[in-house]
C-alpha cells in the first residue's frame, strides 16, 4: 500500500503510530477531519492478522465517524485508534495506561471511546492518564456506556423507514426482525416492543434470546435464518457487511435499519436494495444516537437523559430528509447520505476559511 496516496484520496489529517516496549502497545491513531471539532471516535482492541490490516481498519473507521458527525449536526471531527492484540489475553491497565499517554499527548486533537474489545472499564483507566476519553462510567464521573442512546436513535431510524415504505411511522403490530441482542440490540428490542411490534430475532448466544422471548414474547431463529424472515423491517444489530452477495436476494423485508456498522459490504450493494425496492436507512446516522451522547459528555454538559434524547430523536427527521434526497435524485440512501454529509463539511470549510481571512485581515 502506498501510504500517503491513501491518505491523500481521502484527505486524512494525520496518523500517530504508538509504540511501547515496556507494555507491549502496538496501536494506530488516524485523525481524519477536523472540520467541524476535535476528532471523536472508539478505541478499538483487535489481534489484527497483519499491522496493513490495523491500518486499513483505522483508516476507515475514522473517515465513518467524521461522515457520522457530519450527517447528524454533531460538531466533533472523525478519529478512531486501534490497538493490536487480543482484548481478553493482552489487555492490561499499563497497555491502555500507555496508549492514554499518546492520546493525551494529541493535546485533545482525538478523544477517545468504547469500540470492539474495549469497556467502560478501560475508559475509566484512560481516564487516569488523559482528559480526552468519552464513555467514562458514572462513579470515574462519565456519562457511561452510549449503547441506550445509540438503540433510541436506531428505533427512530427505523420508524423513518417505516414511514417510507408503509405511510406510517407507527410501530404498533408491524413485524421487526433483530440480528444481535448485545448492547445495543437488547435495548432496540425492548424500545420496538413497548411500542407494539413483534419481533423475531436471533443471537450466536442463548441468553439476550431466551431473554426476548420471555419477556417480550419474541419468536427466535438461528442466526442464519434470520435473513429469510418476512417482516416490516430488518434490524442488523451485531456484525458488518451483511447486506452482501450471498445474503442481497434472501431478504423478505420492506426496510432495513440497525445499529452495525458498514451494514453494506460493499456500496453497490446499496443500489441492488433499491433496485429490490428494501428501503435502506444509512447505519451511520441511524447509530449516531451514541455519538450524540458522547458529544454532550466531551462537551461537560451535564447528562440530562431527556435532552440527550430529543436530540437523539431528530434522527428519525433526518433519516427521512435522506430518503427524500435519494428519491429526489434516484440514488441509494447511503450515496444521498454521503452527499449532504460532504456538503456539511463543503460549507464548514468554506465558512472557517472566510472567518480566518476576516480574522487575520482585522488589525490587532
Ligand atoms: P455487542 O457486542 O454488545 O452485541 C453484538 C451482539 O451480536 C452480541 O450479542 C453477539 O453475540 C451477537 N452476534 C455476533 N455475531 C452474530 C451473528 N452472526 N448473528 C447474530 N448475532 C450475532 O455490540 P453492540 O455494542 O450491541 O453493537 C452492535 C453493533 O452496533 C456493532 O456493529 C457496533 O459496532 C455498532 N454500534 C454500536 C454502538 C454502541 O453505542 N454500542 C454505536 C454505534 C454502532
Amino acid at each position: 500500500m502506498d501510504l500517503f496516496d491513501r491518505l491523500d484520496e481521502h484527505d486524512y489529517e494525520k496518523i500517530v503510530f504508538c509504540n511501547d516496549g515496556a507494555s507491549g502497545l502496538r496501536g494506530i491513531i488516524a485523525i481524519h477531519d477536523t472540520t467541524l471539532g476535535p476528532a471523536l471516535g472508539g478505541l478499538r482492541m483487535f489481534p489484527y492478522e497483519t499491522e496493513e490490516d490495523a491500518l486499513v481498519d483505522v483508516l476507515r473507521l475514522a473517515r465513518g465517524m467524521t461522515y457520522k458527525a457530519a450527517i447528524s449536526g454533531v460538531n466533533l471531527g472523525g478519529g478512531k485508534s486501534v490497538i493490536i492484540g487480543g482484548s481478553r489475553s493482552e489487555k492490561s491497565d499499563s497497555l491502555l495506561e500507555a496508549m492514554g499517554r499518546f492520546i493525551e499527548a494529541m493535546g485533545g486533537e482525538y478523544i477517545a471511546g468504547q469500540d470492539i474489545g474495549t469497556g467502560s472499564h478501560d475508559m475509566a483507566v484512560l481516564r487516569g492518564v488523559t482528559r480526552h476519553v468519552s464513555c467514562v462510567p458514572h462513579h470515574a464521573g462519565g456519562a457511561g456506556d452510549p449503547s441506550h442512546a445509540t438503540a433510541y436513535g436506531v428505533t427512530c431510524g427505523i420508524r423513518a423507514v417505516l414511514e417510507a415504505v408503509t405511510g406510517s411511522d407507527d410501530l404498533a403490530g408491524r413485524h421487526v426482525a433483530i440480528q444481535g441482542l448485545g448492547h445495543v440490540g437488547a435495548f432496540v428490542a425492548r424500545y420496538c416492543h413497548e411500542e407494539g411490534a413483534r419481533l423475531t430475532v436471533c443471537d450466536i448466544v442463548e441468553e439476550p434470546v431466551r431473554r426476548a422471548r420471555e419477556e417480550l414474547g419474541a419468536a427466535a431463529v438461528a442466526p442464519d435464518a434470520i435473513y429469510d424472515v418476512e417482516c416490516d423491517i430488518f434490524s442488523p444489530c451485531s456484525v458488518g457487511a451483511i447486506v452482501n452477495d450471498r445474503t442481497l436476494e434472501r431478504f423478505r423485508c420492506a426496510g432495513i435499519a440497525g445499529a452495525a456498522n458498514n451494514v453494506l459490504a460493499e456500496s453497490r450493494h446499496g443500489a441492488a436494495l433499491m433496485k429490490r425496492g428494501i428501503a435502506y436507512g444509512p447505519d451511520y446516522l441511524v447509530n449516531s444516537g451514541g455519538l450524540i451522547r458522547c458529544q454532550e459528555e466531551v462537551l461537560g454538559a451535564p447528562t440530562d437523559d431527556a435532552r440527550i434524547f430529543e436530540k437523539v430523536s431528530q434522527i428519525q427527521s433526518q433519516t427521512r430528509s435522506v430518503i427524500r434526497v435519494a428519491e429526489e435524485l434516484g440514488i441509494g440512501t447511503e450515496e444521498a447520505a454521503n452527499r449532504m454529509a460532504e456538503e456539511r463539511l463543503h460549507e464548514a470549510r468554506r465558512v472557517g476559511k472566510a472567518w480566518n481571512t476576516l480574522r487575520n485581515a482585522r488589525p490587532a
